[in-house]
């Protein structure tokens, strides 16, 4: 049984019945069935499906809002945007995908020509985080669909809600059942699912351990896996910025989803010329965010996940404090129902320490300073992860040593970093490997089959 809480208040929302194993098979062999059939189907069938999703996603953008937000407590104007991000994903793959399919040719030196042509390859696990309950799993789903492949869900127990929403919406949309199934289930099966035949490959978004755990199933099995794992991403601000835009979108960075997204700017690292202006105005700015309801419009910090994701973060405020990190302001737990605290920041964070080094997943910053861009980049680059990063730099040449030197899978100039439809994404060290999104991402789980003629 999985029970869901509302984070806002500490109610209970549902109960979900789990699968036990007969319940499983069942669901891997409708991914089977299916698979057969959609693995031909015309690429006219998918882009239909995946235009209609988008239509639904958007037609019943508030409801999905909601459900989101009464399950993990994201701001009610995030969700929307979230939403409505996963509709644009959806039209995007429906009108830009189809090429993406096309075969690669070439002409051989022996005689003959060469052919790659993009083929599906079965039934591919996705498990996936509740930080962003929608928009992850779209970003495997779409391509799933356009690719002919299946997908089978192992979502967020504390999402479970929107997780039987999702399927539901695919046959809503005219999908075949077995498309994409929720396996309602804690993680304790997954190893038997991964290890299973009838799945192929495996993609997970979610914490180090949990991808750990997920990589080293499926290398047993000798299965191909994504990962998308977390961040301690670096927001750089340099001398030439616009210091006001800066700071408002170094608190976004910092507080959006309510502290708890992989690319949220967790780490402020601001060049001395500056950064004691930018740290006045920055930790004005972040005292001044409005906490409160989350499904009221003007709230900007609603209370994090779950009471337990909340006392994770409180106890790396204390863990940090022992390390000799000094606690500006903030980061206390509210004496209400709920998973709820305070927006704080650190500084004087001791590069090789835990806090230096760990992802904190909530509204706790920290700042640091750098003499010159060479130190910003050695702080940018001291942590095992290596997911996103921001640049605030209006200087050229300092612009293209940041975009060489920052290890991170991606790195966004004056503006808040973010996934981008359009675009890949992903990590390097410790913040996973492999793509999602463009056809970096729907190419991952194709098989790219050579064809030789004479
Ligand atoms: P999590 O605890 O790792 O959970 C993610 C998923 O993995 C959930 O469905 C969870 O199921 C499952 N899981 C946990 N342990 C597992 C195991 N041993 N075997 C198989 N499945 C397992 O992460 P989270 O707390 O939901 O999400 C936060 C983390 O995700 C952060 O580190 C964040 O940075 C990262 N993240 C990364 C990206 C990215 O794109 N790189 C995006 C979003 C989030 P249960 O819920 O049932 O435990």
């Amino acid at each position: 049984m999985i029970t869901t809480t509302n984070p806002a208040t500490g109610e209970t929302i549902a109960t979900y019945e789990t699968l036990d194993d007969n319940g499983i098979d069942a669901k891997l062999e409708a991914a089977t069935r299916t698979y057969r059939e959609w693995r031909t189907s015309p690429i006219e069938r998918r882009v239909e499906l995946l235009a209609a999703l988008g239509d639904l996603y958007e037609s019943n953008k508030e409801e999905l809002a909601r459900l989101a937000v009464t399950e993990m407590g994201k701001p009610i104007t995030q969700a929307r945007g979230e939403v409505e991000k996963c509709a644009r994903l959806f039209h995007y793959f429906a009108e830009a995908g189809p090429p993406m399919l096309e075969s690669e040719f070439w002409d051989l030196s022996d005689g003959g020509r060469a052919e790659g042509r993009w083929l599906p390859q079965g039934p591919v696990l996705a498990v996936m985080p509740w930080n962003f309950p929608f928009w992850q799993v779209v970003r495997f789903l779409a391509p799933t669909i356009l690719a002919g492949n299946v997908g089978v869900l192992k979502h967020a127990s504390i999402v479970q809600g929107v997780a039987h929403r999702m399927e539901k919406l695919v046959l809503e949309a005219g999908g075949p059942e077995g498309l994409f199934q929720n396996l309602c289930v804690s993680s304790d099966p997954i190893g038997n699912v991964i290890a299973d035949t009838r799945i192929v490959a495996a993609t997970l978004t979610g914490s180090e351990g949990a991808g750990s755990a997920v990589a080293q199933q499926a290398g047993k099995h000798l299965k191909k896996v994504v990962l998308e794992l977390g961040g301690s991403d670096p927001f750089i601000v340099m001398p030439s910025a616009d210091l006001d835009q800066a700071v408002e979108d170094a608190v976004f960075a910092r507080i959006q989803n309510n502290g708890q997204s992989c690319i949220c700017g967790k780490r402020t690292i601001v060049h001395a010329d500056i950064h004691d202006a930018f740290a006045e105005k920055f930790i004005a700015a972040l005292k001044d965010v409005k906490l409160g309801d989350p499904m009221d419009d003007d709230t900007e910090l609603g209370p994090l996940s779950s009471e337990g994701q909340r006392d994770t973060v409180l106890d790396q405020v204390a863990k940090a404090k022992d390390e000799g990190c000094s606690l500006l302001f903030g980061g206390e737990k509210l004496d209400r129902d709920g998973a709820w605290m305070t927006a704080g920041l650190l500084t004087d964070v001791p590069l090789a320490s835990e806090t230096g080094t760990d992802e904190i997943f909530g509204p706790v910053g920290q700042i640091y300073k750098a003499k010159d861009i060479e130190e910003a980049i050695t702080i940018a680059n001291a942590i095992p992860f290596g997911l996103g990063s921001a640049v605030w730099t209006n200087d050229d040449e300092e612009r293209e040593i940041f975009a060489n030197h920052i290890e991170a899978g991606m790195t966004t100039f004056n503006a808040v970093n973010g996934s981008k439809i359009e675009a890949p994404f992903g990590g390097i060290k410790k913040s996973g490997f492999g793509r999602e999104l463009s056809h970096h991402g729907l190419h991952e789980f194709m098989n790219l089959k050579t064809l030789v003629y004479p």
